[in-house]
């Protein structure tokens, strides 16, 4: 069978470590031919990412923190003459005290920053990519049913997840006569080093299990196939949504 992104160079940001969902994301566009540029937050993950990245064959790998503007520019830069077509934005943090505390005790400084990283920071990565996508291209980033529903404990990260939401539909409205998509996968909740700050993340997962139509929770190879279909062409007609790939739990009430 012919691979759907070969032929296609696919910017990642936000591989952390194996359980990533970044990571699968980046397992399944080389799985389908695309060329691979990775981007880690600081010395810290330097050495674990580039050995991320040459398992996964990746072209290149740099450092890349979403709220530095210099590190911004310096995106552009390092891959100036480099046709992009795929930007994924896998990226979020909020303090932990704030996923641990009613909502209504969020500071100020505390909402701030959930929203810089978790929300603005798509803004100013599409911003540093799009003229990168010079035969047009797709932005994908990660969301989470917490921007529609109260999911205890989300809190902070659920609203700066409906921003992140709302800043999908007006990119994907000024970047689509520029032949960009943008789009978000709503996904299920899954183990990961991020998500193993929310108190009691146990417990939604638990809840996915017992009452998603699939009676499981999400896999991250499923979120995965979901990104390769939205980057690719056979996502050609799709711009400015929000793809759920949770088992099927948003669609249930009582
Ligand atoms: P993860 O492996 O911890 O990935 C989060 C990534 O964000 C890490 O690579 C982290 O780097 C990076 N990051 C944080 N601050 C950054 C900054 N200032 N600059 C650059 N990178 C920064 O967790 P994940 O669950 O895969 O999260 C990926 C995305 O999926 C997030 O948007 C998350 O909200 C979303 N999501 C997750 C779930 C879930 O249940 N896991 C469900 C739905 C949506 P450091 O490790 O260096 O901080």
């Amino acid at each position: 069978m012919s691979q759907l992104l070969a032929g296609k160079t696919a910017l990642i940001l936000g591989v952390a470590n194996k359980w990533s969902l970044a990571y699968a994301i980046a397992q399944a566009f080389r799985r389908e031919g695309a060329k691979l540029i990775l981007t880690y937050q600081g010395e810290r993950l330097q050495k674990p990412v580039e050995q991320l990245a040459a398992e996964l064959g990746a072209e290149k790998t740099f450092d890349c923190d979403v709220s530095k503007d210099q590190d911004l520019a310096r995106l552009t830069e390092t891959l100036h003459g480099e046709k992009l077509d795929i930007v994924v934005h896998s990226i979020a943090f909020a303090n932990r005290e704030d996923l641990d505390r009613p909502f209504v005790e969020t500071s100020r400084a505390g909402y701030l920053l959930a929203q810089e990283i978790s929300s603005f920071s798509l803004v100013a990565v599409a911003k540093a990519t799009a003229p990168l996508m010079t035969e047009g291209g797709s932005i994908l980033t990660l969301s989470y049913l917490g921007s529609q529903r109260v999911l205890t404990n989300y809190n902070v990260m659920g609203v700066a997840k409906a921003a992140l939401e709302a800043a999908v539909r007006y990119l994907a409205s000024e970047l689509g006569p520029r032949k960009i998509r943008v789009n978000a996968i709503s996904a299920g909740p899954v183990k990961t080093a991020s998500a193993r700050g929310i108190k009691d993340f146990s417990k939604i997962l638990e809840a996915g299990a017992a009452r998603a139509p699939f009676r499981r929770n999400t896999d991250p190879a499923e979120v995965a196939d979901a990104a390769v279909l939205l980057a690719s062409d056979l996502g050609r007609g799709i711009t400015g949504d929000v793809l759920f790939v949770d088992a099927g739990f948003h669609i249930m009430g009582l």
